[in-house]
């Protein structure tokens, strides 16, 4: 069969690949001017650092057939995130563990002691927390809602954490010992090389062609058995019915004759800096030996028509068009949605490798027995 993808991301290479495999000839566009979509990294002409272009991608996971699947393309270099956060005048480790704990309050408190005493700050009044701000009351009280959680949700969101679903923090943010590994997953690592050279790997295929600099028409659709679509959801129906809401990002480089912050990525929770974070490219290659260094200042905002969409906004308004589109979708033959922007849904690489995987493989047994593939098989709800 002719299969078209739209978008040279994770989903797109890896259904790709899956079906050029299989003996499908797959032709894969992507509007960009190079693959690998959110995950594309290269280095930096003025330092030779590598860059993750769009924002840190650390790979991590407990499904070790993703992983086996990665290694297979590429080689994986060992790598944990060690976040911090600078907030009140004052650097802690993050996720909020013993030691952000003790160096917050002042205290030298033993595992079973910080838990008594974060169980005496939480706020037990609230039972059935309504919003975001009271889970993370609840959970952890006042004072570390304020300085970890308020302001950079606030950046983040752009809205008051009041306006937030308790359900984003349905876990207990807190580690009563001093493990500051950001994941808790058991495969996690970013490739020697960065993420390109996976790609290239990925797409080297006889049955496989790329072109960049294309955006899609439907002409391309009318030359196809089937299409995969990972390009927006509502970008695929022109936004007829409204824009999905997303927010974007701003990236502010700047390079440093040296270590500007020693650690990868710095979190800023004060509402007063208008950044949420700062990213130090050469931590996330850490084998690697530069002098001199090259940040980003990453800012949150909403995003308008021909920004990036990088995190869906899953707030009612949004599930209320979504079921629109999901709608259309489902009334569209030969067209499958899939991957982060076409089921609107933020999917970490392991689980858009694992749902791209799954999908080809579906689409292969379903054409043995002459069903239809569907527009969706994960749902976007
Ligand atoms: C800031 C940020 C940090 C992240 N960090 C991590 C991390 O640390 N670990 C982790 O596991 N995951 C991380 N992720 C998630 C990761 O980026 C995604 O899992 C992955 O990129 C999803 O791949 P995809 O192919 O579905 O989408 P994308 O990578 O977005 O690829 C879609 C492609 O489709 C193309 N396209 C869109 N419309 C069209 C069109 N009309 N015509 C042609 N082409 C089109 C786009 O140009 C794009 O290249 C992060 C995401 C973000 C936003």
């Amino acid at each position: 069969m002719r299969i078209l993808l739209v978008g040279a991301g994770l989903s797109g290479a890896v259904i790709g690949r899956r079906l050029a495999e299989a003996g499908h000839s797959c032709r894969i566009i992507d509007s960009r001017s190079h693959i690998g979509g959110n995950c594309y990294t290269e280095r930096d002409a003025e330092t030779g650092i590598m860059m993750h272009v769009y924002g840190p991608h650390i790979f991590h996971t407990d499904d070790e057939e993703v992983w086996n699947y990665v290694n297979g393309f590429t080689d994986f270099m060992p790598f944990q995130n060690r976040v911090k956060a600078t907030a009140q005048g004052g650097v802690y480790s993050l996720p909020i563990n013993l030691l952000t704990i003790n160096q917050f309050f002042g205290k030298t408190l033993h595992p079973d002691e910080a838990r008594a005493f974060i169980a005496e700050k939480a706020d037990s009044s609230i039972t059935e927390p309504r919003n975001f701000e009271e889970q993370a009351l609840r959970l952890v009280g006042r004072e570390l809602y304020e300085a970890f959680f308020k302001g950079y949700t606030e950046k983040q969101w752009g809205c008051s954490p009041t306006e937030l679903p308790a359900s984003i923090l349905k876990r207990l943010p807190l580690r009563f010992n001093y493990d500051d590994n950001y994941f808790f997953h058991r495969f996690q690592g970013i490739p020697r090389d960065g993420y390109t050279p996976m790609f290239d790997a990925i797409l080297d295929h006889p049955n496989i062609s790329v072109e960049l600099n294309t955006a899609y028409t439907p002409e391309m659709a009318a030359e196809a058995d089937h299409v995969f679509w990972s390009g927006p959801l509502d970008g695929y129906f022109s936004y007829e019915l409204g824009h999905l809401g997303y927010r974007t990002l701003d990236f502010e480089r700047f390079t440093y004759g040296g270590d500007y912050q020693g650690c990868a990525v710095m979190n800023y929770g004060d509402r007063d800096v208008p950044y949420t974070r700062v990213t130090e490219h050469k931590h996330f290659s850490p084998w690697e030996s530069h002098e001199g260094s090259v940040c980003h200042r990453e800012y949150s905002r909403a995003a308008e028509p021909g920004d990036i969409p990088y995190y869906p906004i899953r707030l009612v308004t949004e599930k209320a068009l979504l079921e629109k589109y999901i709608a259309r979708a489902e009334a569209t033959k030969g067209v499958t949605f899939v991957g982060r922007l076409g089921t609107y849904r933020y999917l970490d690489m392991d689980v858009t490798i694992r749902e791209a995987l799954d999908t080809a493989e579906a689409f292969l047994a379903g054409n043995d027995s002459n069903e239809a593939p569907p527009a969706f098989l994960k749902s976007p709800r």
